[in-house]
């Protein structure tokens, strides 16, 4: 499966733990974060003493048909993961969570974002004589967990962290505790949640209003939180923290009905749109249009901002759903026709200004130029409610090479004349993060604008590429 995009979020997680309902509700929360990952989702169970899994192909009713979750519903504590799987990784043994059996006690492990030190901690483990059951990076969590030293669960969990850097939002199911650990830059959401009396967590809030769960609050840069029957034990791995949250997470992938830091994704959307038209400044247009459904909302505040009347100019067909394509041009503008199509009475004669949320390879954007113009729009101006994207990312998110991202290689005014719209204004960094610290964030990630990259790249392999040099291929 292919966003038309090209960009992909990679993983989903979700934690639970002492409700009677453990497998149910995570099951029910995995559906809410579903947009995380369409390749494949599973749960570890706990009753208690052992640990039981599921875990399947494709969307989650293939992945997770009813008979396996009811042979986990009499369990208390669960754990469920939605996967995007990257090139060459395609296959069962890497959909997570991982489930690990020992004389020492069995393990269920899932994890949301990259390492970025993986290969080389692993190829050291490897030539100490482990041997790993997947391709994934995960698993190498595992493996430091085994073979630590230290003296308490808890303080092997820390002394394995320790090794390990990148983006990582773990959820760890023992036999009788479910742990979370969040990497010491923040730079995935994970979110602590209660849902009659019992602890939960998620990638996502939007997950806590699917089994009506409260949200708590955000686990922070560098935290280890233990859940048991006591209650929870919150603490740290590390003293310093650099928060780096991804900024494409309030862009583009978190669902607008989620929450960061007690504020919704749909009103930063909103205000990141606000903040565009300011730097648009006047422009003589009819309507502004949002690209469905990630630009909606910042089409709303542009349109508050600016005085120019909000229409729904483009609509999305809800039925095509991700496709499953050869990711070639050609399929992906096919891809894009199937998606989007204009309302032709509306925009004949406009002047109409389309706000989306970022451009990557500028397929989708040509495209939609092009639909509004056939649509005999007279005018179509282009912005953007977030900076040129030019760098891949490394932690977590599929976002192509360089190749294949349009800004890397092609000036805005390039990128203009190659889409086709009369302008194209893209928001400014700087007015990107006043956005961002204005709903609360401590610091974000924005490399894959910049190409400062808060955590350094050790391996130098992108999220889609690592399986196939892990394997070898
Ligand atoms: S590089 Fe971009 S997509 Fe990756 S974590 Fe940073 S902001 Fe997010």
């Amino acid at each position: 499966m292919y966003d038309i995009k090209g960009l992909n979020e990679e993983c989903g997680v979700f934690g639970i733990y002492g409700h009677d309902s453990a497998a149910t509700l995570t099951y029910m929360a995995l559906h809410a974060l579903q947009h995380r990952g369409q390749e494949g989702a599973g749960i570890v169970a706990s009753n208690g003493e052992n640990l039981f899994g599921a875990r399947g192909m494709g969307l989650l009713p293939e992945a997770l048909p009813e008979q396996k979750v009811k042979s986990l519903a009499s369990y208390k504590n669960a754990i469920g993961h939605v996967r995007y799987a990257t090139t060459g990784a395609s296959e069962l043994s890497n959909v997570q969570p991982f489930l690990f059996k020992s004389h020492k006690g069995d393990l269920g492990l899932a994890h949301n974002g990259n390492l970025v030190n993986a290969k080389k901690v692993r190829d050291a483990l490897e030539d100490e004589g482990a041997i790993f059951q997947t391709s994934s990076d995960s698993e190498v969590l595992a493996h430091l967990l085994a073979k630590s030293k230290a003296a308490t669960r808890k303080d092997k969990i820390k002394h394995a962290l320790k090794q390990i850097k990148g983006a990582f939002a773990f959820v760890i199911l023992h036999e009788d505790s479910l742990t979370v650990a969040l990497d010491d830059h923040g730079v995935r959401p994970l979110m602590l949640g209660e849902v009659d009396g019992a602890y939960c967590v998620a990638s996502e809030t939007c997950a806590f209003h699917a089994i009506g769960a409260t949200y708590i609050r955000d686990i922070m840069p560098g935290e280890v939180l233990t859940i048991t029957e006591d209650g929870i034990d919150e603490d740290r791995y590390v003293d310093t923290t650099y928060p780096n949250m991804c900024s494409m997470e309030y862009i583009y992938f978190a669902r607008a009905d989620s929450e960061f830091h007690q504020n919704s994704i749909y009103r930063i959307r909103k205000a990141l749109g606000s903040a565009l038209a300011e730097e648009m400044g006047d422009i003589d247009a009819d309507m502004v249009i949002g690209v469905p459904d990630s630009s909606l909302a910042a089409a709303k505040g542009f349109s508050a901002q600016s005085g120019i009347i909000n229409e729904q100019g483009l609509l999305k067909n809800r039925y095509v759903g991700r496709t499953f394509i050869t990711p070639d041009q050609v399929m992906r503008e096919r891809a894009v026709r199937m998606k989007l199509s204009p309302v032709y009475d509306l925009v004949k004669d406009k002047k109409v200004i389309v706000i989306d949320d970022s451009i990557v390879r500028g397929t989708t954007s040509k495209y939609i130029v092009q639909a509004l113009k056939n649509a005999g729009a007279k005018e179509v101006h282009m912005g953007i409610s977030s900076p040129p994207l030019k760098n891949p990312c490394y932690y977590g998110i599929d976002v192509s090479t360089h190749a294949e991202i349009i800004a890397s290689k092609k000036s805005v005014a390039e990128i203009r004349v190659e889409i086709g719209a009369d302008s194209l204004t893209y928001l400014s960094v700087d007015r990107m993060h006043d956005v961002f610290k204005q709903f609360g964030s401590r610091g974000q990630c924005d490399a894959c604008f910049t190409g400062n990259y808060p955590i350094e790249i050790i391996d130098h392999i992108l999220p889609q590429e690592k399986d196939r040099k892990v394997k070898g291929v």
